[in-house]
């Protein structure tokens, strides 16, 4: 991956600016040849990325591509495919309920009890299953340091014949993060998304070393063309989003039950990238008769519409124009493509230099530029280091960074805390938050800025002036939504229950009958009768857990270590050692204690010497009474009385670990 990064960075680069010369018009011949060979290498990176793209064109190829690789990827020998991360999903005895003759049924696997997680949706008819997004949850503070969550699709490992395709609606993480995971423990189904969807995609699944079992079927949404997917007949189109070539999808089972199937949206009449939305073809949609309109909820209870991508466009050049002293660095999500290619067009224009930082913001934007979303002539965007940046004035430099969201590892935190190896932010330096903060991260985010501000630098974020839009639709977008599709059951979707209500209400506002506003938790199953017949909301829910990565390993959210985590983070240690004899059971020499985060320093003498005569008189009575006691009663018997005496002595509930070694 460092050579690939690398590579992309002189991609992007064009050349190295030097001490005497105007980095734009002066190069050497050696610098010349360098460069020559530098694209070399690109052209031989692009090569690759064009024959797995050549798959898109022609599945079965698929064969072929695991013929060369089959050294590289390994499958077990129940022929599974197995890639490089976790795909042991854990083992369930739960079968899907049959289902009717002509029925087609709705299941939310994830993604309606939460907001901007992990999401995934099952649509069965007869045998044939698909199955729609496939996201990942970010970790934060309250998931006690596991690295992410993903998706339980435990049941589902005993359908893998019957997964005909995995429809992916567009390319954020919280949509396609976990297909690393879950692929190969579905059988490798055939995946189906738009270009730029496919283009990350790749990169994830590239990672994971699953590229030469994948199948890509690249779509183009802007074309109206209806394709099979196992019996399910389906159909793209475009939507506007905060990342390019995001697509609603129309589904239609032979049952003849026609599904919406929107997940993040918005309105944008004047977009930075994509096209505006496509309202007449939406509009002809709801000539089809829709069954069911399913639609993001997550922008349900802002008010009026949100705001275009042409605002922020113009508050950007404004900032950029009459900035003229220190940097201008520029916080905003790395998918946020058209962000980027704002920022270009101003920055050619007002002859400044982009210096990108951060990994997947350098990866994103060599992934968009590939494949044609980006528009950046030579010399504009550069890697962030202390090279590139050294012969560039302060007031010249754009940083376009990822942070955003406070990550802990980024490359902004760096910055705020002057770790970072190419930026030291000093007074008269300019951070422009240009995002939104993902709700339960405020404080963190808060936090960035004070630093920022201890350091002397402005802030700006989007309270302050226009820098950034929304990706999802407000009030008066949803009910334009409503209105276009008329379908007639609605199903809010993507948010916590409470935004999902809200969404709910909305539509009552709008005409439609309570009872035909389906409202399901994750695991909820749903039949629709054929030919746009009732709905039949089934009492058996299918039973999703909560599934953690953590370093290698998939574990369930309720494990005992997370669960120790917690208690750990709540409460304090306290280890009780006992060395006793193996035939009398007598204690041998002095009870150790070893406490963290229990004892003040001036307390620890008295309290020490309690817990110590505690602990020797609640051994003593209990083998007293019961000699042969196996040893996990007595460390159990151990655990409790200390825990309650503790409590009551002192009004703190350490974790306890009492340890007894037989000599
Ligand atoms: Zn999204």
């Amino acid at each position: 991956m460092k050579d690939f990064l690398d590579e992309l960075d002189q991609e992007l680069d064009g050349k190295t600016p030097t001490p005497n010369s105007d980095d734009k018009k002066i190069e050497s011949v050696k610098e010349e040849k360098k460069q020559t060979e530098q694209k070399r290498e690109w052209r031989k990176i692009t090569l690759v990325l064009k024959k797995d793209q050549n798959k898109t064109d022609n599945t079965n190829s698929k064969q072929n591509n695991k013929k060369k690789d089959n050294k590289t990827y390994s499958k077990n020998s129940n022929g599974e495919v197995r890639g490089k991360f976790n795909s042991n999903f854990p083992e369930t005895k739960f079968y899907l309920p049959s289902l009717r003759k002509g029925y087609t049924r709705y299941m939310p696997i994830w993604g309606n009890n939460e907001t901007w997680a992990k999401n995934m949706w099952m649509i069965q008819y007869w045998d044939d299953i698909v199955l729609i997004d496939c996201g990942v949850q970010f970790a934060d503070k309250d998931m006690l340091w596991v690295n992410y969550s993903i998706p339980d699709v435990s049941f589902l490992t005993k359908y893998k014949k019957e997964i005909k395709g995995m429809l992916i609606t567009h390319a954020h993480l919280d949509h396609i993060g976990s297909l690393k995971h879950v692929l190969p423990a579905l059988g490798m189904p055939p995946i189906y998304a738009t270009r730029f969807t496919l283009g990350l995609i790749r990169k994830s699944l590239e990672e994971a070393g699953l590229i030469p079992h994948a199948t890509f079927i690249e779509i183009d949404a802007s074309t109206g063309d209806k394709f099979k997917v196992g019996s399910f007949t389906v159909e793209y189109f475009n939507v506007n989003h905060s990342v390019p070539d995001c697509a609603w999808i129309y589904l239609e089972s032979e049952g003849g039950t026609k599904m919406v199937h929107t997940w993040d949206f918005k309105i944008d009449h004047t977009p930075a990238i994509d096209k505006p939305a496509d309202l007449d073809r939406i509009k002809a949609i709801w000539d089809r008769d829709i069954s069911l309109f399913l639609s993001d909820s997550t922008g349900s209870t802002r008010k009026g519409f949100s705001m275009s991508e042409k605002n922020v466009w113009e508050e950007l050049e404004r900032i950029v124009a009459n900035h003229k002293r220190g940097r201008l660095i520029i916080a905003t999500f790395s998918s946020w493509i058209s962000r980027i290619q704002q920022l270009v067009d101003i920055c050619e224009k007002y002859d400044k230099t982009i210096f990108l930082s951060g990994r997947s913001m350098i990866e994103n934007v060599a992934i968009a530029k590939e494949l044609g979303y980006l528009n950046i002539k030579q010399g504009i965007v550069k890697k962030m280091t202390p090279k590139n940046t050294e012969w560039i004035a302060p007031h010249k430099q754009i940083v376009v960074t990822t942070g955003s969201q406070w990550e802990e590892f980024s490359a902004l935190s760096r910055m705020a805390e002057w770790r970072h190896t190419s930026v030291e932010i000093i007074r008269w330096d300019t951070i422009i938050f240009s995002s939104s903060i993902v709700p339960g991260n405020e404080k963190s985010v808060i936090g960035i800025i004070n630093k920022l501000i201890k350091l002397w630098a402005r802030v700006i974020t989007k309270d302050d002036w226009e820098v950034h839009t929304w990706g999802h639709a407000f009030q008066e977008e949803q009910k334009i939504f409503l209105e276009l599709i008329r379908p007639k059951y609605f199903m809010p979707i993507f948010g916590d229950l409470y935004f999902r209500t809200v969404h709910a209400n909305t539509a009552i506002w709008e005409g439609f009958k309570e009872e035909n506003i389906l409202m399901l938790d994750n695991g909820n199953i749903v039949d629709f009768a054929p030919n746009n017949g009732s709905v039949f909301k089934s009492r058996i829910k299918a039973p999703i857990a909560e599934l953690v990565i953590d370093g290698h390993g998939m574990w369930l959210a309720n494990s005992h270590v997370i669960k120790a985590r917690e208690k750990m983070m709540n409460a304090w240690v306290l280890v009780v050692s006992f060395k006793v004899d193996k035939k009398t059971k007598a204690i041998l020499g002095h009870i150790k204690l070893e406490t963290r985060g229990l004892v003040y320093l001036e307390e620890v003498r008295f309290i020490h010497r309690m817990i110590i005569k505690k602990s020797r008189e609640v051994y003593e009575n209990t083998v007293k009474d019961v000699p042969d006691m196996e040893e996990k009663d007595l460390v159990k018997i151990l655990r409790t009385d200390l825990e309650k005496f503790l409590l009551h002595k002192l009004d703190r509930e350490p974790m306890i670990i009492p340890m007894v070694t037989e000599v």
